[in-house]
């Protein structure tokens, strides 16, 4: 028995094989260039191996909604030759295999829920701070979807008075993503986030703006534990700042878990997403 998971990002696209316990047998990162050259190497990939179901985490926005046109589609999206981009379809003609299909950043909770930081829970959000914000929501073993995927990366919050950033989301500017995702660090100082130092003020404004996210997460869905990752979150002083900052803000409204407990950094670092598309494919598989 053999699974196939494939996390899509904006980047890079990394598939991996793994058995029937999950085991990852084989895992290679792939360039996002455009769609065919970059589908022709996934192929390449996965044609070594018989695979029996395939489990997919695409960078989105992607049409989820089995009884629309565009389902397994990537939608509007500013990464060049993707838009409208039938993923599934491809995936689909080329493996006659049970897949499944959603976001990566759903991936990643479900991941986390079934292996890392969030096991054991029945609901968790799990929030990707990188080059955008993008969260996942899993509840009772099922990533949540309506209408759409949502798309917590984008909602507004109250900015800082002295911060005079414009922000860089290409809808909304000023929204979570368009402030506090990983380029924004860059934007607002000139030094890449990588190499910023510890004590830049930086980090309280950047801890505040994802404090308050969480603090609306948490109002609107009151999950279980809330789990960080991404880029930016190996910058370790500021998963405790933004803990002090909730806590503050939050001004003792809600019981939720120890603070410690509640907002954790992800148990699978930088694989969350890919571990994810395994143990969804092994759920299609056996669905
Ligand atoms: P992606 O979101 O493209 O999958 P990452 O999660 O690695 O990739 O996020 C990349 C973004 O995170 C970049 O904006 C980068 O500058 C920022 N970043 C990466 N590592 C760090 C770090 N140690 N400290 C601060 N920012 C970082
Ligand atoms: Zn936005």
């Amino acid at each position: 028995m053999l699974y196939g998971g494939i996390e899509a990002g904006g980047t890079k696209f990394i598939c991996a094989v793994a058995d029937e316990k999950l085991h990852i047998i084989k895992k290679i990162s792939i360039p996002t260039t455009s769609p065919k050259t970059t589908f022709e190497q996934v192929f390449k990939f996965f044609d070594q191996y018989p695979i029996d179901a395939l489990g997919i985490g695409s960078f989105g926005p992607i049409g989820i909604q089995p009884n629309q046109k565009n389902y397994g589609h990537i939608l509007t999206t500013p990464k060049e030759g993707w838009s409208g981009v039938d993923f599934l379809g491809e995936m689909e003609q080329r493996y006659n295999v049970p897949i499944a299909w959603t976001t990566d950043v759903n991936a990643a909770a479900f991941g986390e829920v079934k292996r890392g930081a969030a096991k054991g829970k029945r609901s968790c959000i799990y929030l990707t701070i990188g080059t955008g914000i993008g969260g996942g929501i899993v509840v009772n073993d099922e990533i949540f979807q309506g209408l759409s995927h949502p798309e917590m990366g984008h909602l507004y919050i109250k900015r800082d008075p002295d911060d005079i950033y414009q922000g860089s989301c290409p809808y909304h500017r000023d929204c979570l993503e368009g402030l506090a995702a990983g380029p924004s660090l860059e934007a607002r100082t000139g030094i890449k986030g990588e190499k910023l130092s510890l004590n830049h003020p930086i980090w309280n404004l950047q801890a505040n703006y994802l404090a308050q996210a969480l603090m609306s997460y948490t109002l609107i869905l009151a999950p279980e534990v809330i789990v960080l990752g991404g880029g930016v979150m190996n910058q370790d002083h500021l998963l405790k700042k933004i803990r002090h900052q909730f806590t503050t803000l939050m001004a003792d409204y809600m019981e939720t878990p120890r603070i410690e407990d509640y907002i954790v950094p992800w148990g699978l670092a930088n694989e969350s997403g890919v571990i994810g598309t395994l143990l969804l494919a092994q759920k299609e598989f056996k669905r």
